[in-house]
């Protein structure tokens, strides 16, 4: 079969390119390809009962399917060019922020109306935080909750089903490059294309890998963050999670100047499991819905680490990171702040007599046997700093999770149309290396289905 457009993967990348071709072009004949299922179909068979841990399915419904990484997330749009990617690089900074708001008005017509839009402009929070050597970065940030997010995507699969074809189940296995465009293969079958716009996120970096080699696209290794996931009672963060949401806060440590930074905070949240190739790390999730909250919040503390020379796999020292703690611990491990820095494991007894109730069950163990400990000194050193602007983070009850890594794909050159250096072959969102979020891979979506549609005018 032959499209106008083909479209690699159906996380918020693809998903905001479908929308926008349709919008701007839609004539076009348009395919997106997806290696995981149709969102009502996406279902993690932990159920806390039978199967308690990852049993490591052949496509992880977490990170995989209509939605992608993002479908199950906490729904935090980050409105800024401060952090969640590098989009501005490539096309401005006044573009990159018009379209995450352009992405932000389409999700409240979907379903995300009356959900909150918070913002660090004027809080008096900046300043408290500078009293206490650390910066709060500027941001607006729309909650949507993980059951908003996932209203709004099913609202927007709705809406996309009948006009474009959908493929579900099916991972592009290969990408030839035509006279005329490009052919992609799947199991049983293949098909052309003008077009391709590839948006396969984290859970294809090796499968992007592999095109980039073969299609001869140069990369560049990108960096690895790692760290723990941090649980305490909502109580203690309720004067920045109630103003602000999400605050990102970044402080410099003593001993290394080092940055640890705050990320994906989940207020009333609950901490999860991640699978990323077969490897389990903690996340953290929220909800909108009063009923489904709880009394902690959660947010994770990590330092990045960049290496290129002569070692350049970033990833792969994260990756060996992780699984020493899945070797620990047959999976995530937890440990009270009290117990780490007085030098002992955590065990089930002292979990169980703990003020703050876990919300993930995870094994007790010692994070300072895995963590190396320049990283774990930088986090320890912030959480005392915390402490200062919120008292009682540092408490000897205080969780921590360990590990929290966020894996970043290597960085695959493309130009200011984020287009590769094969005309009509675009790479964009966490999968290209250029954005590390939901508004930003959202936003480079639409980015490139304007662009595609400005050429077939
Ligand atoms: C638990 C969790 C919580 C998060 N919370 C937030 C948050 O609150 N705010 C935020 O900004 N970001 C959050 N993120 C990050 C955010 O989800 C990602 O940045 C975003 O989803 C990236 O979008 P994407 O379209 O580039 O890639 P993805 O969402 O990863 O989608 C890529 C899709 O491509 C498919 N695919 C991969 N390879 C192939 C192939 N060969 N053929 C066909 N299909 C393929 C995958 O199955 C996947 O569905 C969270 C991530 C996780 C895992």
């Amino acid at each position: 079969m032959h499209y106008d457009v083909i479209i690699i993967g159906a996380g918020p990348g693809g998903i905001f390119a479908t929308y926008e071709l349709l919008q701007k072009a839609p004539s076009l004949k348009i395919a997106v390809f997806e290696a995981g299922r149709e969102l009502a179909k996406r279902q993690c068979p932990i159920d806390g009962e039978k199967i308690k841990s990852c049993i490591h399915c052949q496509t992880c419904s977490i990170m995989s399917g209509f939605g992608g990484a993002g479908a199950f997330s906490d729904g935090k749009y980050n409105i800024t060019n401060d952090f969640g990617g590098t989009l501005y690089e490539y096309i401005g900074q006044r573009e990159a922020i018009s379209l995450m708001e352009y992405v932000d008005r389409i999700n409240l017509s979907h379903g995300g109306e009356g959900t909150k839009l918070y913002s660090t402009a004027g809080s008096d929070l900046k300043k408290l935080c500078m009293q206490h050597k650390l910066k709060l970065l500027d941001a607006s940030v729309r909650h949507l909750g993980t059951d908003i997010n996932y209203i709004v995507l099913g609202n927007l699969y709705e809406e996309l089903k009948d006009k474009v074809s959908f493929f579900f189940e099916t991972p592009v296995l290969h990408l030839k490059k035509t006279d005329e465009g490009f052919q992609i293969f799947a199991a049983s079958d293949s098909h052309t294309c003008r077009s391709c716009i590839i948006s396969v996120g984290r859970s294809g970096s090796k499968w992007m890998e592999q095109v980039c080699t073969e299609l001869d696209i140069p990369t560049e290794s990108n960096r690895v963050d790692l760290g723990v996931r941090v649980e305490l009672p909502a109580e203690l963060f309720s004067h920045l999670t109630d103003e602000l949401y999400e605050s990102k806060i970044v402080y410099r440590t003593e001993k290394f100047e080092d940055l640890v930074r705050t990320f994906c905070m989940n207020p009333r949240g609950i901490v999860v499991n991640e699978n990323t190739n077969g490897i389990v790390t903690v996340n953290g999730h929220s909800f909108e819905d009063p009923a489904k909250q709880t009394d902690n919040t959660n947010f994770a503390l990590l330092v990045s680490k960049h290496f290129s020379e002569p070692f350049k796999d970033s990833n792969g020292y994260g990756e060996s990171i992780a699984r020493l703690s899945n070797m620990l611990g047959g999976g995530v491990l937890v440990q009270r702040f009290g117990d780490l820095v007085r030098g002992r494991r955590s065990t089930n007894k002292r979990i169980a007599e703990n003020f703050v109730i876990p919300t993930l069950q995870a094994e007790p163990g010692d994070i300072s046997l895995v963590l190396p400990k320049r990283i774990l000194d930088g986090i320890i050193e912030m959480i005392y700093a915390l402490d200062k602007i919120a008292p009682g983070t540092a408490n000897d009850d205080t969780l921590l999770y360990g590990v929290e890594v966020k894996f970043y794909n290597m960085q695959v050159k493309v130009d200011e149309h984020l287009e590769s250096c094969h005309k009509g072959l675009y790479i964009i969102g966490d999968g290209s290396g250029v954005t590390h979020s939901l508004s930003h891979a959202s936003a480079s979506g639409a980015f490139v289905a304007r662009e595609i549609a400005k050429q077939s005018e």
